[in-house]
């Protein structure tokens, strides 16, 4: 039902974007001249692209008025997807480009306009039959919650088993000053469960934990979930074809518990990297990374050290340098940082009525920042194998990001030369996973911080030395050192077929997937945000996730379908997946020699992401190919 409410209406046409508004008009009038007045105007995805003069914006939203009021008063239905020539015309508009026809599949899952999710995977069979079926899966963060709300969907009996006290996996973990996300969170976010109460266009962390809370009500699945309790051992019996898992709670009682399949939902960076710092125990005051952010220290006066300057450093330091006595950065190497004019910007009164009450706004608004966000990079991060200089640049158009970087770079810090020479990195931009300024190189011009870039000695009681012999007093210390990301699965003992282990095939950092999901030799064992998987040119997890979860219940499918007890996926098309994905990385900026990054293990190989465009992964997991396993 659309409102009749012209208040209402007033207010969400007042806080509505031009892209989404175009498409809202022509989607439900079928005017396609304003796609000719309006089009123009629109240079790219974001909203700081367009430039339509506001008379123009007013007979927009006059129109859409009018229209609005007249499917409230007749209560027609809504209509159904615009015909092809007139989307494919409405989607160009809307990015100010045109989509090539490859995307539409994708275009058609993330936004659901007839809202029904075409990634649901249909069965054939009555949900009875599923019953003495039993899935495992680890985690509760995003990904756990989204396979576990398709497991219900489907009828499969499971459970989730997840360390902590509640839902939420990052987004409970780090509960660090300023920790937010970096992906447009109305993307960010599942493609079945919008929401339109983002306070923010990059949220803050309360508010995904708390979308994650409520999803998880929502679907009803905490009765699903054994919190305080850790996964670990899972060790396949041949002799039944199934995974005996070993759970250990808080207060330290073990339980094994059989299941038919095994899924890992434990992501990537769930593990703390504490460097092996001289001195760190001895170090008097508190010290704390920031996954385990310590809320009962009150660093307000004090003369803090920050260790590290990624993504998580990004967003501690400006927070809590205003707060703090002194802040002393140690950088071991400079990352690249973008701005986004929309990183601090609220979504307004008006922006959050139009996506809940103008029909179709929100879909079109999902739609223009997964374009905004997704692939549009790709391209530009292969090397050039003629580009004059490789070692600072790939190719031309990472030239110009570099330019472009390096003069926003200097807009902020202004006359300190001292500061630049620190922050502008050597390698090329996107070499380390590229971050968002979160007011960064403001705050480092602040008197009262410190960006050294001297490496660090050792750690004494209260100081940190660097190795120019400069003694850094100190009063507590943030280790802002990421995680151990290229372990997968670690620390669980996971073991297949035969007796191997997960850590006798990949090593400690050298692991490999077909598609991030499936290893040869561990029937019935599934990986969401598996090796491989990561997205370092755009995109959101979520999205991979959700293609990931489709895969996984296709192979649920095939094995509750046939009878089939195992499936083991075959040698060979794992090995052509990973030959494809190291000669593609080999090629990317990942893997450029000038950088490092968690993305590499320590033989240099790229373990952790995706070469790959969403477009492509998605069409890799769209369809389960059941040739490339064996059933038992
Ligand atoms: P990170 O990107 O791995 O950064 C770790 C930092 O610690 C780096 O600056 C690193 O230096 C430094 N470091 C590590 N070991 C060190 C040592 N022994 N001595 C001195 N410095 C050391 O970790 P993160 O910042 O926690 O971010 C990890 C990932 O989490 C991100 O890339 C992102 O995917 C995700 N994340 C996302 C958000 C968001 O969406 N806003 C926020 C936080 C995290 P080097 O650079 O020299 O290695």
């Amino acid at each position: 039902m659309v409102t009749n409410d012209e208040a209402l209406l007033d207010l969400a046409l007042s806080g509505a974007d031009v892209a989404p508004m175009l498409m809202v008009i022509v989607h439900l009038s079928g005017e396609e001249h304003w796609l000719d007045e309006v089009a123009p105007f629109i240079a790219g995805p974001w909203n700081f692209h367009e430039s339509a003069p506001e008379a123009l914006k007013q007979r927009m939203r006059a129109r859409l008025k009018a229209i609005l009021l007249d499917y409230a008063a007749t209560g027609r239905p809504l209509p159904p997807e615009p015909p092809a020539h007139l989307l494919h015309r409405m989607l160009a508009a809307g990015v100010g480009g045109p989509i090539p026809e490859e995307y539409m599949p994708m275009i058609r899952e993330e936004t659901m306009l007839d809202d029904h999710d075409p990634k649901t995977v249909p069965w054939r069979t009555e949900p009875k039959d599923r019953e003495g079926f039993l899935a495992v899966v680890v985690g509760a963060g995003v990904s756990g919650l989204c396979m576990a709300i398709k497991l219900q969907e489907a009828g499969i009996p499971f459970v989730v088993v997840e360390r902590n006290a509640t839902v939420g996996g990052t987004w409970l973990e780090n509960a660090y000053p300023g920790c937010g996300v970096d992906t447009p969170n109305h993307f960010y976010s599942l493609s079945f469960e919008p929401n339109h109460d983002w306070t923010e266009h990059f949220s803050k962390r309360d508010e995904l934990w708390a979308y994650m809370e409520r999803v998880a009500d929502k679907y009803d699945i905490r009765r699903h979930i054994r919190f305080r309790t850790e996964v670990t051992a899972a060790v396949y019996d041949e002799t039944n074809e199934r995974w005996a898992v070993t759970l250990r709670d808080a207060d330290g009682r073990t339980e094994t518990i059989q299941a038919n399949a095994f899924i890992s939902a434990v992501g990537q960076l769930n593990r703390p990297s504490i460097p092996d710092f001289a001195g760190l125990a001895d170090f008097a005051g508190p010290v704390f990374h920031t996954a385990r952010w310590d809320a009962s220290q009150d660093l307000r006066g004090k003369r803090v050290a920050m260790i590290g300057t990624g993504a998580s450093g990004m967003q501690v330091g400006p927070t809590i340098a205003p707060d703090v006595a002194h802040l002393t950065i140690f950088q071991r190497s400079a990352h690249w940082a973008v701005s986004n004019p929309n990183y601090h910007a609220a979504v307004g009164p008006g922006k959050m009525a139009a996506l809940k009450h103008i029909p179709f706004y929100a879909k079109w608004y999902r739609f223009q920042l997964m374009w905004a966000s997704s692939d549009g990079l790709h391209a530009s991060l292969h090397v050039d194998p003629d580009w004059p200089t490789p070692d600072t640049s790939l190719n031309a158009a990472n030239q110009k990001f570099r330019d472009d970087i390096e003069a926003y770079i200097r807009s902020q810090v202004g006359d300190r030369s001292d500061l630049l020479a620190k922050v502008v990195p050597p390698y090329p931009p996107y070499g380390k996973r590229m971050l968002r300024d979160n007011h960064w190189y403001k705050s480092l011009v602040r008197d009262n911080v410190t960006l050294t870039d001297d490496p660090i000695d050792r750690i004494e009681a209260d100081a940190i030395v660097t190795k120019d012999g400069t003694r850094h007093a100190v009063d507590a210390i943030v280790l802002a050192t990421g995680f151990e990301a290229q372990k997968m699965l670690w620390p669980m003992h996971v073991q297949g077929r035969g007796g191997q282990t997960i850590r006798d095939v990949w090593g400690e950092d050298n692991p490999r997937a077909h598609l991030g999901i499936v290893v040869p030799g561990f029937p019935n064992m599934f990986m969401l945000y598996g090796p491989g998987t990561n997205l370092a040119h755009g995109g959101s997890a979520i999205y991979h996730t959700e293609c990931q979860v489709r895969y996984i219940m296709q192979c649920l499918r095939e094995l509750l379908e046939t009878g089939a007890k195992a499936m083991d996926c075959k040698r060979e098309p794992h090995d052509a997946f990973n030959a494809l994905l190291d000669a593609t990385h080999a090629n990317m900026v990942w893997a450029h020699r000038g950088v490092g990054n968690w993305y590499k293990n320590k033989g240099g190989r790229v373990v952790t992401n995706s070469p790959f465009r969403l477009v492509d992964y998605r069409r890799m997991t769209e369809k389960l190919d059941r040739n490339d396993f064996t059933f038992a």
